[in-house]
């Protein structure tokens, strides 16, 4: 193996990226070197380089939703092979603070994510802990198997955990790209009915409907609310997921649910929205969630349910660039062109 690798640089004082020469990193104990396969490009991707989160390192390598197959095993790591095809978790658990001593991964308090706090994987080689890795069904493409470390298990984490969607319940997802379209097939895995997909541009509302939405509306059509209630024969919604974040989606998707309806907040923003007159919030007993993530078993729930049919993610991958044109990728996320629902880079 040579001793240097290409990999994707963010430089946090000038906001600029660059594909380098970096070294190949070490495993060290419980950790697994993982030849990256595909990476994808997510929004919180953008938001470190345009400054809406923060950057927590001065330079970091970019790419939290990485499939790949095990390259070499760090002290002490039992159970893998290398060439195993695998999902990495894009985060790491501190195992120091108090949930993690007592064995509530999950709830980490000070959770470490990947691309922000450590080095991710638009490179050819990325770090992990291998607690954090998920196997691979062979029928699974690894193209697929990437976006479910991010942009398929968040929206499984928000439809079945933080929002819990029922059979029979309606669901509103607003925003239908990279989050939003996995929601609409979560909620419809679940039994979520009807679903309904709201959003901006007809193309996207189109291929709401082909990947599951009962019904797509536009976001900006004054008669919004009331094609809501019709299509709920007048309750308005359960269950509403706001996958944009920006004040607009959050207020409209929170004002279309029924009494006692919970709104989940999935897409990010620096917008602060409103709940309006809490006598208004209270006396309609609204409830409002705020949502992060997925447990690391939910990757392998997912891979599970693609490996048997049950997931169809095969309109999902909407593009593959190679590291080289990483920026470009980003580019094209930035502008939406062509609608992504997701581009994913190629070592
Ligand atoms: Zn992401
Ligand atoms: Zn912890």
């Amino acid at each position: 193996m040579a001793d240097t690798m290409r990999a994707q640089r963010f430089y946090a004082d000038s906001k600029t990226v660059a594909v380098e020469d970096v070294p190949i990193p070490e495993p060290g104990p419980g950790e697994v070197l993982v030849k990256v396969a595909f990476c994808g490009i997510c929004h919180s991707d953008l938001s470190l380089i345009n400054g809406t989160f923060p950057s927590q390192l001065p330079v970091v390598t970019q790419g939290h939703e990485a499939s790949g197959t095990v390259a070499k095993l760090g002290p002490g790591v039992t159970g893998w092979t290398e060439g195993d095809r695998v999902v990495v978790a894009a985060g790491k658990p501190c195992l120091e603070c108090v949930n993690c001593r007592r064995g509530d991964v999950s709830n980490c308090l000070r959770l470490r994510l990947m691309a922000f706090a450590y080095d991710g994987a638009w490179a050819e080689y990325t770090l992990a802990q291998a607690v954090g890795l998920t196997r691979v069904p062979d029928n699974v493409p690894l193209e697929q198997a990437a976006i479910l470390a991010d942009a398929v298990s968040t929206p499984y984490g928000a439809v079945v955990r933080t929002g819990q969607v029922g059979i029979g319940e309606s669901v509103g997802v607003w925003g239908v790209g990279g989050l939003g379209t996995h929601v609409v097939q979560l909620a419809r895995l679940v039994g979520a009915a009807p679903i309904i997909a709201v959003d901006v541009k007809p193309a996207i509302l189109e291929r709401a409907l082909a990947v599951g939405a009962d019904h797509a509306f536009d976001a900006r059509d004054p008669d919004l609310g009331a094609k809501i209630a019709g299509a709920t024969g007048g309750c308005n919604l359960d269950v509403a997921f706001d996958a944009v974040g920006l004040g607009s989606t959050f207020e409209q998707a929170l004002n279309s649910l029924t009494v006692g309806g919970r709104l989940v907040g999935v897409g990010m923003s620096a917008d602060a929205p409103s709940i309006g007159p809490t006598a208004l919030f209270n006396l309609l007993k609204r409830q409002v969630l705020g949502h992060l993530g997925y447990q690391n078993a939910d990757i392998g729930t997912l891979a599970a349910l693609v490996s048997l049919g049950r997931l169809d993610l095969s309109r999902s991958i909407s593009e593959i660039v190679p590291l080289e044109q990483v920026a470009q990728g980003i580019e094209k996320l930035e502008t939406a062109a062509g609608d992504p629902i997701r581009i994913l880079v190629q070592p």
